[in-house]
């Protein structure tokens, strides 16, 4: 039932660094969690392990999850396709008809804001509405799974203030289970269900707190 579970899970790099440590960790279905610490504790590549980028070197990781989605620090937009044919290329990839992609890519672009924008290129962008457009992106592939490595961390803090706002009407809508680094505590505890914290090299899991007054559920 859970959709991420971690059992005291060891990464150990080829080049022998040692990026976490006992690393144990669940999260439910609905559950949005976020991660904080400082540099090179292990953030990015917790998300890796969990993406499948990365395969764990010690203790188990089983994702229960149709579809994961990954959403990074810079938009990785194609800049030859418009906004709308960015966001089909998941379902274009799967097979999905033109035609039930297409209404499926604007339905995810007008949730994310950007109604009247689906023929504009990437470079005709703002940063926010690039970040925009990439979130739209990882929502149409209905994921089961979201994570997000430091997604608003590029943006002015206006934009982010917006972004954060967003994300979390979305997660009250789409009831996906979500991991998102931040280097933000207020942002962790106003996006998230609950907040791990984590320090040391190699990484661990030194604290891993409930935000009970999260936003209501729809
Ligand atoms: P954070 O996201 O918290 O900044 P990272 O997960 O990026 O931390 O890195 C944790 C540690 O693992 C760091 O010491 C980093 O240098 C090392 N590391 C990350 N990726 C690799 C890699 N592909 N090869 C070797 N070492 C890596
Ligand atoms: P946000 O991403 O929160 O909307 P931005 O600073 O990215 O904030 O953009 C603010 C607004 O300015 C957008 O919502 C949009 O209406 C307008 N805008 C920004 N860039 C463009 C553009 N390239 N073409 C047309 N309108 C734009």
């Amino acid at each position: 039932e859970q959709t991420l579970v971690l059992d005291g899970v060891d990464k150990t790099f080829d080049t022998g660094t040692a990026a976490l440590t006992d690393v144990s960790l669940t999260i439910a279905p609905g559950e949005f969690v976020s991660v904080v610490g400082p540099s090179g504790c292990g953030k990015s590549t917790l998300l890796r392990l969990a993406s499948g980028l990365e395969k764990v070197t010690g203790g188990g990781i089983t994702v229960d999850a149709s579809a994961t989605s990954y959403v990074f620090q810079e938009p990785t937009l194609l800049e030859w396709r418009s906004a709308q044919r960015n966001v089909e290329l998941v379902p274009e990839l799967r097979g999905v008809p033109a035609a039930e992609r297409r209404e499926r890519a604007a339905q995810a672009l007008a949730l994310v804001g950007l109604e009247g924008f689906e023929r504009q290129h990437p470079r005709a962008l703002s940063g926010g509405m690039r970040m925009r457009v990439s979130i739209a992106r990882a929502l149409v592939a209905e994921p089961d799974l979201a994570l997000f490595d430091e997604p608003f961390g590029a943006l002015d803090e206006i934009t982010r203030l917006k972004m954060q706002t967003e994300l979390q009407r979305l997660f009250a809508l789409k009831q996906f289970a979500g991991l998102f680094i931040t280097h933000s505590v207020s942002e962790a505890v106003y996006l998230s269900t609950r907040v791990l914290v984590m320090s040391g090299r190699p990484g661990r899991i030194v604290a891993d707190v409930p935000i009970p007054w999260s936003y209501p559920r729809p």
